[in-house]
C-alpha cells in the first residue's frame, strides 16, 4: 500500500480511537493496540520526514473536551519519554553521563495508570484543579476533583502552587462500585477518567477516588530536589505512594523495576511502568527539554496485561465444589508474551452485568498467577448470540442450583466433581498421594467406579489388577504411596477435607487454635470465627460440615482406613506468639532464612503489615510496611538486633 494512504488511514483511526476513549470514554482497543498503531505511524512520519496536520502525534495527551471550560497551566506538563528495555534505560543513562560527566542520583517512583491532574493552590486554597489536557491546556474539573475525600482543600503553603499527581480508582473501589453498579466499570483507569470528566460531579464522588500527588509544576518556593518536593507533598497532607527510592546506579534502578514490576499484581490500584527522575533540580536544568519531554526523566514502561480478542464461545465447568463456572474460549491473543486462548468469566450474573455476548470483541486483562479475566466489551458484534444459561449440568445432566449469582450441580454423581475432588484430595498440600494424579483419577473413576476418597484410602491390588498401564511394579507404587500418606498432619487432612474455603493456611490456623479433630468437630460457630482469617461465612461452613451425619461417616471411615496424625510439634523460642513481617532487603540474610530462623523460633511469618502484627524486621529500601508499621507503632527491629534476639553474635 502507498505510505501516504497508509498514514491517513493510521491518522483517521487513531483519532477514532481518541475520540472514543477521551470523549465518550467508551474504548475499543486495549491502551497496546493503540500504541502500536501509534508506534507504526511515527516511524512512518520519521520515513517521510513529515507529518499529516491533524496526526495524533502532534497532540501529548487527549484533546481537550468542549463542553468543559479550559484553563492554561501556569507551568506546562511534559509527556516522558519511554523505554521499553534494559538496554533503552541504559542508553538513556550514558546519555546522561555524556553530558554531565556523571550518573546523578536517580528517583524511582511508580507510574499511575489514571488520569493526570494539576491542582492549582493559592493562599492555601485550593483554586483550580485541571486535567492535564495537551499539556498545555487542561480542563477545568474543580468541583469534581473536590469529592475526592482525602485529597486536601487547604495547605499551609501559601504562596502560588501547582501539585501535580494522579487521580486513581482503587481496584478494591472499583470492585465494591461495581458490586451494586447497573454498569460496570470495564477497568479502573477508564472508570477513574470518566469519573472526573462527568459533568455531575455527584458522579465522580460515588465512584470514590483517590489521589496520589508525585509532582510540583509552578511554585513561587524553589525546590531543590524531587526528594524535597515529596517531603513537603507529604507534610501537606497529601497522599504519595510509599514505595519510593533514590538511587545511585543504573543497576540499582533496573532492580527498582523488577521488584515493582513483582509487586505490581497485587497492588490495588493500576501501574503501567516505572518513572526515573534526575532528583537534582539544578541537574535537571542542566540538561534541559526536547520539544516534547524533559531530558531528566524516563517511563520504563511494563509489558501490556490487557489486550481485546473475540469471544468465540463460553463453556460451563464443574468444579469439584458442584459449581458451575463459565469459561471462555478466546481467538488466541498475545498479552505482555503470553497467548491467552481462554478467559474466566466468573459466574452468570458477571456475564449479564458485563452485557457479554458470543461473537463480541471483549477486553481480557492478565495477572500473575491468575487465570486471565473478561472485563467488559469493546466492540458490539451485530450479529452476536447471548450466552445461555445451562439448566442441567453439562456433565452429569442433573438439574442446576441457582444460589445467588451462582449455578450448582446438583447430581451426586457428577463425574468432574468426584475427579476434581480425589486429584485435590490426592494433591501434594493435602494427602500427598505421590503418583496419583488427575488422569490416574479419572481413570480409576471410569474403570473401577472409584467414588470416594474413602473408596481410594482402602484401594487393593485386585481393583488394580489389569488396568491399562498399570503394571505390578506401578500398583505396588500406587499402594505403596497411598499407604504411606496414612501417616499425615491434622492440618493436611483437614485441608483434604475440601470444606468450603478452607485453604492450606487455614487449615493451619484452625489446629493451631483447636489442636484436635475432636475440638474442632465441636467448636462453636463463635469459637470459629475468632480464629484469625476466618469470617462469619466460613466459620458457619465449617460449623455445618462437622453437623451433616454425611460427612460424620465420611470422616470416620476415612479415619477408618487407618489415618494416622503425628504429632505437629509446637515450635518455640524467642519468637513464640509473635506475628512477624519482613520487609526491605538485609544485609545478611536471605529473605527464606530469616523466615525458617523465626519459625523454627516459634513466631509466625506475616505478608502485610497490620494491627495484629507484633513485629517488623526491616533491612534497606523498605518502603510502604516500614511506614505502615510506624503509623501503627509496631515495634520495628533491624538485622543486628535481630541477631541478638536469636543468640547469634
Ligand atoms: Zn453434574
Amino acid at each position: 500500500m502507498d505510505k501516504l494512504q497508509r498514514m491517513k488511514e493510521l491518522v483517521g483511526t487513531l483519532n477514532e480511537w481518541a475520540r472514543l476513549y477521551y470523549e465518550e470514554d467508551a474504548p475499543v482497543v486495549s491502551d497496546a493496540e493503540y500504541d502500536k498503531l501509534y508506534d507504526e505511524l511515527r516511524s512512518l512520519e520519521n520515513e517521510a520526514g513529515f507529518s499529516l496536520k491533524n496526526s495524533p502525534t502532534h497532540r501529548v495527551g487527549g484533546a481537550p473536551q468542549k463542553k468543559f471550560e479550559q484553563s492554561k497551566h501556569l507551568q506546562r506538563l511534559y509527556s516522558l519519554d519511554k523505554c521499553q528495555s534494559k538496554d533503552e534505560f541504559y542508553a538513556w543513562c550514558n546519555r546522561l553521563v555524556k553530558q554531565l560527566g556523571s550518573l546523578p542520583k536517580l528517583t524511582c517512583e511508580y507510574k499511575f495508570d489514571g488520569l493526570t491532574l494539576n491542582l492549582l493552590y493559592e493562599n492555601g486554597k485550593l483554586v483550580k484543579a485541571t486535567t492535564r489536557g495537551d499539556g498545555t491546556i487542561g480542563e477545568i474539573v474543580t468541583e469534581q476533583v473536590k469529592t475526592i475525600k482525602k485529597l486536601p482543600q487547604t495547605i499551609s503553603y501559601q504562596g502560588v502552587i501547582e501539585i501535580q499527581g494522579e487521580g486513581l480508582l482503587r481496584l478494591s473501589q472499583l470492585a465494591r462500585y461495581n458490586a451494586t453498579a447497573s454498569e460496570p466499570l470495564k477497568n479502573a483507569r477508564n472508570g477513574a477518567a470518566g469519573a472526573i470528566r462527568n459533568l455531575n460531579p455527584a458522579v465522580t464522588a460515588e465512584r470514590g477516588l483517590s489521589f496520589m500527588a508525585y509532582n510540583i509544576g509552578y511554585s513561587d518556593k524553589t525546590f531543590s530536589s524531587q526528594t524535597e518536593m515529596r517531603e513537603f507533598l507529604k507534610a501537606e497532607g497529601f497522599e504519595v505512594e510509599g514505595d519510593f527510592a533514590l538511587v545511585e546506579d543504573a543497576e540499582k534502578a533496573m532492580n527498582y523495576a523488577d521488584t515493582t514490576g513483582e509487586k505490581r499484581p497485587n497492588l490495588d490500584y493500576l501501574i503501567d511502568g516505572v518513572v526515573f527522575k534526575v532528583n537534582e533540580v539544578s541537574l535537571r536544568e542542566e540538561l534541559g527539554f526536547t520539544e516534547k519531554f524533559p531530558k531528566w526523566a524516563i517511563a520504563y514502561k511494563f509489558k501490556a496485561d490487557e489486550m481485546t480478542t473475540e469471544l468465540l464461545d463460553v463453556v460451563w465447568q464443574v468444579s469439584r465444589s458442584a459449581k458451575l463456572n463459565p469459561l471462555a474460549i478466546l481467538e488466541p491473543v498475545d498479552i505482555g508474551g503470553v497467548t491467552v486462548s481462554r478467559a474466566t468469566l466468573n459466574n452468570f450474573g458477571d456475564i449479564q452485568k458485563k452485557k457479554v455476548k458470543i461473537g463480541d470483541r471483549v477486553f481480557i486483562r492478565r495477572s500473575n498467577d491468575v487465570i486471565p479475566e473478561i472485563t467488559g466489551v469493546a466492540v458490539e458484534n451485530p450479529n452476536a448470540r447471548a450466552v445461555q444459561k445451562p439448566i442441567v449440568c453439562p456433565a452429569c445432566g442433573a438439574p442446576v442450583k441457582e444460589v445467588g449469582a451462582f449455578l450448582y450441580c446438583t447430581g451426586d454423581y457428577c463425574a468432574p466433581q468426584i475427579v476434581s475432588y480425589l486429584d485435590h484430595f490426592a494433591s501434594k498440600d493435602a494427602m500427598d498421594i505421590d503418583g496419583f494424579s488427575e488422569k490416574t483419577a479419572e481413570q480409576l473413576y471410569n474403570e473401577t467406579h472409584l467414588e470416594t476418597a474413602v473408596d481410594l484410602m482402602n484401594l487393593t491390588s485386585t481393583d488394580l489388577f489389569g488396568l491399562q498401564g498399570f503394571g505390578d511394579k506401578k500398583i505396588a507404587n500406587l499402594l505403596a504411596s497411598i499407604e504411606k500418606s496414612k501417616r499425615t498432619t491434622l492440618d493436611r487432612f483437614i485441608f483434604a477435607l475440601g470444606i468450603g474455603g478452607i485453604g492450606k493456611k487455614t487449615a493451619k490456623d484452625l489446629i493451631k487454635r483447636f489442636r484436635t479433630l475432636e475440638n474442632l468437630k465441636s467448636a462453636s460457630l463463635d469459637e470459629l470465627s475468632s480464629v484469625d482469617g476466618i469470617g462469619d461465612i466460613l466459620a458457619k461452613n465449617i460449623f455445618d460440615y462437622f453437623r451433616d451425619s454425611n460427612n460424620i461417616e465420611f470422616v470416620d471411615n476415612l479415619l477408618a482406613s487407618g489415618i494416622e496424625f503425628d504429632e505437629q510439634e509446637e515450635k518455640s523460642g524467642v519468637f513464640s506468639g509473635l506475628k512477624v513481617v519482613l520487609t526491605g532487603s538485609l544485609p545478611t540474610y536471605k529473605r527464606g532464612e530469616a523466615t525458617k530462623l523465626i519459625e523454627d523460633n516459634g513466631g509466625e511469618v506475616a505478608s502485610s503489615v497490620s494491627k495484629t502484627v507484633d513485629l517488623v524486621l526491616a533491612g534497606e529500601d523498605a518502603g510502604s510496611k516500614l511506614e505502615k508499621a510506624q503509623k501503627f507503632g509496631i515495634k520495628i527491629i533491624d538485622e543486628p538486633e535481630f541477631k541478638r534476639m536469636l543468640g547469634i553474635v
